[in-house]
């Protein structure tokens, strides 16, 4: 009873935490658009929230560096259970094109479990609601029939990918480059 209600509380009106690892602020914007009227994910109900301790979802950008690394997991333990990342933006997604540089570890997944990529440099805002809204529909009906809504109208291909897609992508390439402690392991354990 008590977890169906925190569901649906979070389907409802996920709170966000914003973290920037070391991006160069062009992602920040684009999330701060993607919360503003035109795109409005702040009619889901999605609240930026200043605090992770108080927040559902992280959304995380730039790459993760050897500075900031201790930090993003710190973050990232403080957010209660049961929790999202997001990453956004190329360099979120993958460190690319910082990584492998003597100072950066990798994508946000170097240092925390990810459940939604969302590529590009900046990412754009419509793709970050779309993610969000992705997430959200795992818990809330209404949020999956938008998206199959989106998906039965518009070109989706290439705005997000899962973790599972990422791992496809990434196969052999990333093995070869050397993978960070935390790539695959969306166990939260680094
Ligand atoms: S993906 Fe591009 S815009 Fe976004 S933080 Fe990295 S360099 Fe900046």
């Amino acid at each position: 009873m008590l977890n169906g209600l925190v569901k649906w509380a979070r389907g409802k009106s996920p709170w966000v935490c914003h973290l920037n690892c070391g991006s160069c602020n062009g992602c920040d914007i684009e999330i701060v658009a993607a919360l503003m009227p035109r795109f409005d994910l702040e009619r889901f109900g999605v609240l930026l929230e200043g605090s992770p301790r108080h927040a559902d979802v992280v959304m995380a950008t730039g790459p993760v560096t050897r500075q900031i690394r201790d930090r993003v997991v710190r973050v990232y333990e403080q957010v209660a259970e049961p929790k999202f990342v997001v990453a956004v933006g190329t360099c979120a997604v993958s460190g690319a094109p910082f990584y492998p540089g003597y100072n950066v570890l990798g994508g946000v997944d170097a240092a925390m479990p990810v459940n939604m990529y969302v590529p590009g440099c900046p990412a754009r805002p419509d793709a970050i609601a779309y993610g969000v809204l992705k997430l959200l529909a795992t818990l809330d009906p209404q949020a999956e029939a938008l998206v199959k809504e989106i998906e039965a109208t518009q070109d989706t291909t290439g705005l997000v990918y899962t973790p599972e897609d990422i791992d496809e992508m990434r196969g052999d390439t990333e093995t070869s480059l050397g993978q960070s402690p935390a790539r695959g392991d969306r166990s939260g354990q680094s």
